[in-house]
């Protein structure tokens, strides 16, 4: 995104629909941060510029993928479908790829404001890959990763987006270990991240992976979110 100051007025109005700051006042005029900016063009679709000092860049690899991984309406090549993450957990009742005495593991990186780099990722992946877990491969980041070691392609890693999601599959008997390396591996992060732990539903009700939660003291959500497929595979 670039601000067009032939045009505009210096009112500020863009900058309250951008969730990075990246539009910044400097003296009497406003500009966008290249750095900041994630191109998620929610400044662009709020209209909020009546001067149309706003103008859509043409984007170019690897900055294009800050706005695969940020704007809504992109669609990511891999999944198909417009919108960040993968359908793997949301679909699973459907698909049923995640078998009895599995479990996904999936990691959200950034969140509006903080937002992540693909840094972070490499940081994240490298870790996890050193244990037995299995990438999801429809989710928009498994091509940009190396599958055996983790490491994220080096033009990359200065990229920004507003969050990345990492999905894992993993047996249920390595699911400990692959928690404990993630919340060990926090503190090495410059972001924030969301853990999100999915499993099959046992005999008793119960999510398969609930034990191994409690067994680490890893607070289980009462309303912990229960997908039900409605659609076909
Ligand atoms: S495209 Fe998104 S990140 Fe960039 S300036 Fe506009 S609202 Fe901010
Ligand atoms: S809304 Fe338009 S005129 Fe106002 S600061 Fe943003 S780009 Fe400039």
């Amino acid at each position: 995104m670039r601000i067009d100051n032939e045009k505009c007025i210096a009112c500020g109005t863009c900058a309250a629909y951008c969730p990075t700051d990246a539009i910044v006042k400097e003296g009497k005029t406003y500009y966008i941060d290249e750095m900041l900016c994630v191109e998620c063009n929610n400044c662009y679709r709020s209209q909020s510029c009546k001067q149309e000092a706003l103008l859509l860049e043409k984007l170019t690899y690897p900055r294009s993928l800050r706005n695969v991984f940020s704007d809504v309406y992109s669609v990511a090549k891999e999944t198909g479908v417009a919108g960040r993450g993968t359908e793997e957990m949301k679909t699973n009742d459907v698909t049923n790829r995640i078998k009895n005495g599995q479990a996904i593991v999936g990691i959200e990186l950034g969140r509006p404001s903080v937002s992540t780099t693909f840094r972070d990722v490499d940081k994240m992946t490298r870790v996890l890959f050193k244990h037995k877990v299995r990438m999801e491969s429809s989710n928009p980041l498994a091509s940009l990763i190396d599958l055996e070691s983790g490491k994220v392609k080096e033009e990359l890693l200065d990229e920004r987006a507003i969050s990345c999601i990492i999905e894992v599959l993993t047996e249920l008997e390595d699911l400990e270990d692959v928690l404990k390396a993630i919340i060990e591996n926090a503190s090495r992060l410059d972001t924030v991240f969301s853990l999100f732990v999915a499993s099959k539903i046992d005999a008793g009700g119960k999510p398969e992976a609930q034990t191994v939660l409690e067994r680490m003291k890893i607070p289980v959500p009462a309303g912990g979110k229960t997908n039900v497929g409605l659609g076909q595979e």
